[in-house]
């Protein structure tokens, strides 16, 4: 009999749903926008009731639109934006508020006292983040504090979760209280070598253990989609954070392997297998996955201006009409002539980690014309993938022999040649680009027992073009400096 396998996608922007064939097929798939709210300046939140809903209407729409029997989808796979945090009644499931995006920065104070009390060390070894109010932590804390509900929290009143856990605990009979090991890993209070909520950190921030979830393994049997949603009790045996489902999707299977998703900014992880490595280089230590209670490490970096690069040249700048007029504007010279652009808008980040940077634009000569800051947009993207990929090697001390891509600017080949030139080795495109939602399918799969193997799920995944580096050496190394140069004249830009 034919097995499908279905992926909840859970973005920060949208929720999809992907009915796949058992051999990773994309049968079909449904993308439902949800409103984002802005509260005050920096603050970011989601309405919980457009979570669920949009993701339950995608997930219904890509089953009608598969035409695939309900009967045989063997497993769901979640994947979900990360860090997002939600909080909510055990006995009436009412939430506390909305949920807290993973932009949100109403909690930076609380990490700036964290970090003023010397805390900084001890959040890193244990939780192998860098504090930071990005992750769920301190989001948790502020709503404890704000709403006054540490004692309900004692009580065992009220439930914590990231985007997976609300999912399930919505979405799944008997409203299991869950999380999966790469979601709890973005919490900042997940004792990544013991695989345990911290207590230590639980004392810093003053949270109650009765609120949090029990973390699963990535793969392997959560429970079953309540019967009302699609008509039969389909089992649910996957849950991943996007970039984690992503690593798994790209068969990133073996220590020292490599993806990067270029989206609006672009998210480089490298498997580091069954030992996490702490970066001196300014990187995140993160799970990769958790399987039969094994877990696997990743180390992590992200560019904040990615693709969002080329919506500047599109929105502001107003030189390109779309994002793919890119590619063929950049192909029309050589080079830039010596010009280079870092897109500093929001300041940098690893290796670089300067708040305080700002966007330049350098190397300008009386022949610089359109082509040639198009070119240098795209440039940048991958000198800043670089920059993480140099990080990676330092901290793992592992050479990756390839790099895999996904996500939308990966469509543009002239980037992924430049990827390849200046990194110098090879740029590998899947055929399926939705390397998350396959990523969570695969899993699913695995959990379900539709694979036997990890090693079985890799065999799934299939190149589609392969970028060789074809730069000398000199060329890359004389470019690679021109970068290093003008980044070291944007740092600090808006601190003087
Ligand atoms: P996200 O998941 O972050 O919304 P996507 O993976 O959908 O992002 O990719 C969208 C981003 O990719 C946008 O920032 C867009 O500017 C960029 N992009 C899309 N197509 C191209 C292209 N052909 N060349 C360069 N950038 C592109």
């Amino acid at each position: 009999m034919a097995a499908y396998l279905v992926a909840l996608d859970q973005g920060t922007t949208s929720s999809r749903a992907v009915v796949f064939s058992d051999r990773g097929q994309v049968i079909s798939s449904c993308n439902v926008e949800f409103p984002q709210h802005y509260p005050h300046p920096g603050w970011v939140e989601h309405d919980p009731r457009d979570i669920l809903d949009s993701q339950v209407k995608a997930l219904k729409e890509a089953v009608r639109l598969s035409g695939v029997d309900v009967g045989e989808i063997a497993a769901i796979g979640i994947t979900n934006q990360r860090e997002t945090t939600f909080l909510w009644d055990r006995q009436t499931g009412e939430c506390v508020g909305n949920a807290i995006v993973w932009q949100c920065r109403r909690t930076a104070p609380i990490v700036d006292q964290l970090v003023r009390d010397g805390n900084s060390d001890m959040i890193r070894s244990r939780t192998g983040l860098v504090p930071d109010a990005y992750f769920s932590g301190t989001k948790l804390k502020w709503l404890l504090d704000t709403y006054n509900l540490r004692d309900k929290a004692r009580n065992g009143e009220l439930c914590f979760g990231t985007v997976d856990s609300f999912l399930c605990w919505n979405l799944l009979e008997g409203r299991p209280h869950v999380t999966d090991a790469t979601n709890a890993g973005r919490t900042m209070l997940f004792n990544l070598e013991k695989q345990c909520w911290d207590p230590d950190l639980l004392k810093l921030l003053g949270i109650p253990k009765e609120c949090l979830p029990e973390v699963v393994d990535t793969a392997g049997p959560i429970g079953r989609l309540d019967p009302e949603i699609l008509g039969r009790p389909i089992p649910v045996t996957a849950m991943a954070g996007d970039q984690h489902a992503s690593l798994f999707g790209q068969a990133c299977l073996k220590e020292g392997s490599v993806k990067n998703t270029y989206g609006t900014g672009c998210f480089m992880l490298m498997n580091t297998g069954s030992k996490p490595v702490m970066s001196e280089n300014g990187l995140l230590t993160t799970m990769a996955w958790r399987i039969n209670g094994q877990p696997t490490y990743a180390l992590e970096g992200s560019v904040f201006m990615g693709g969002a690069t080329i919506q500047w040249l599109r929105d502001e700048l107003k030189i390109i009409e779309n994002a793919a007029e890119s590619e063929g504007l950049a192909q029309s010279v050589n080079s830039t002539g010596g010009v280079y652009l870092v897109p500093a808008f929001t300041g940098l980040g690893a290796p670089w980690w300067d708040m305080y940077s700002r966007g330049i634009l350098v190397g300008l000569t009386r022949g610089t014309g359109r082509p040639h800051i198009v070119r240098a947009a795209l440039e940048a993207i991958a000198y800043q993938s670089a920059d993480l990929m140099e990080a990676m090697i330092k901290d793992s001390g592992t050479a990756p022999v390839q790099l895999q891509v996904d996500g939308g600017a990966s469509a543009n080949s002239f980037l992924m040649q430049f990827q390849a030139d200046i990194c110098g080795i090879p740029v590998v495109r899947p055929r399926v680009l939705e390397t998350t939602a396959l990523g969570a399918a695969l899993l699913a799969g695995l959990g379900a027992g539709v694979y036997s193997t990890v090693e079985e799920t890799a065999s799934i995944w299939q190149r589609d073009l392969a970028f060789a580096p074809r730069m000398v050496e000199a060329d890359r190394k004389r470019n690679m400096d021109g970068w290093h140069r003008a980044v070291e004249r944007s740092l600090r830009w808006a601190q003087e």
